[in-house]
């Protein structure tokens, strides 16, 4: 890789860590490697506003143009380096040198980019000329805008691969969805994106359970978000389940705070009694 200007541990997830504008790495113990991030709003422009985006400057928007050949250089520019370069033995504690996935994960809705179908094609291409076609490639999105044509093209071409969507999912209400996620959905409208996702890729549900104002979410708020997973246990993979993991950069920050790892253990339980599979961080 040309220009790493800092080296990264597994507590730095900077997505300038390395001076690329859509290419990122991340190193992660709990992931047990490197995951490259693809990242496809640099302008820290997203469509929602969860009140614990880590994205520093969030604005409400969508990305500018993507350069897809400055997308496609940077790739090659960052797999060269890990493949072939010094990158892992430069930057990753030795436990970890693997490479774990390539996942469109930025700084704001990954397929609010006009060109996310077309990025979608160029990644795989990329993996595939490298012989990374075993790697999983993942789409983390808030699935507000699965029902456009253009992303569900994205995603049947992540189903032809070893494609998966994490599909952000906090909450079941829509009161709490305008308060966590700062967007008006009602939970029906969730469930149809969602199951028009899981229709077309294997798709996990990521949900962060937070305390706002000192209090955990509401039993009725939980046993509605329990039975939204019951309705839908049969077309999902299972539920990613995170707590706080670190610090929100929105104005909203000082009203949140983590839930006790007691409190998302009993959660995770309820969740595995449906027949879920869980994975669980706090
Ligand atoms: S959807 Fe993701 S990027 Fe957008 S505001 Fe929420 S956490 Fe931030």
């Amino acid at each position: 890789m040309a220009t790493p200007i800092q080296p990264l541990s597994t507590t730095n997830h900077d997505r300038d860590s390395v001076g690329l504008r859509y290419v990122y790495p991340v190193v992660s113990r709990r992931a047990g490697g490197v995951s490259i991030g693809i990242n496809l709003n640099p302008n820290n422009a997203c469509n929602w506003a969860c009140i614990y985006c880590q994205v520093p400057g969030l604005t409400r928007g969508g990305p500018p143009p993507i350069d897809l050949m400055r997308l496609a250089f940077e790739l090659n520019t960052m797999l060269d380096d890990i493949q072939h370069g010094e990158f892992m033995q430069l930057h990753v504690p030795a436990d970890v040198r693997t490479l774990v996935d390539v996942a469109f994960s930025g700084n704001g809705e990954p397929t609010s980019a006009a060109e996310f179908a077309e990025a979608v094609d160029i990644v795989i291409d990329i993996m595939r000329s490298r012989g990374l076609s075993d790697l999983p490639l993942r789409l983390i999105t808030n699935g507000s805008l699965i029902h456009q044509a253009s992303v569900k093209k994205g995603l049947l071409a992540l189903s032809q691969v070893r494609g998966e969507v994490w599909f952000k999912l906090d909450s079941a209400s829509f009161e709490r969805a305008l308060l966590i996620n700062g967007v008006n959905q009602q939970p029906s409208l969730a469930i149809t994106r969602l199951l028009d996702c899981a229709a077309i890729v294997p798709t996990w549900i990521q949900t962060c359970m937070l305390e706002v104002d000192g209090q955990v979410p509401s039993a009725a708020e939980i046993d509605a978000y329990v039975s939204l997973l019951e309705s839908v246990r049969d077309e999902i993979r299972g539920v990613l389940l995170y707590g706080l993991a670190r610090p929100s950069m929105q104005q909203g920050a000082s009203r949140i705070g983590r839930v006790s790892e007691q409190w998302l253990d009993q959660l995770g339980q309820r969740i595995s009694a449906l027949g879920l599979p869980v994975k669980l961080s706090n």
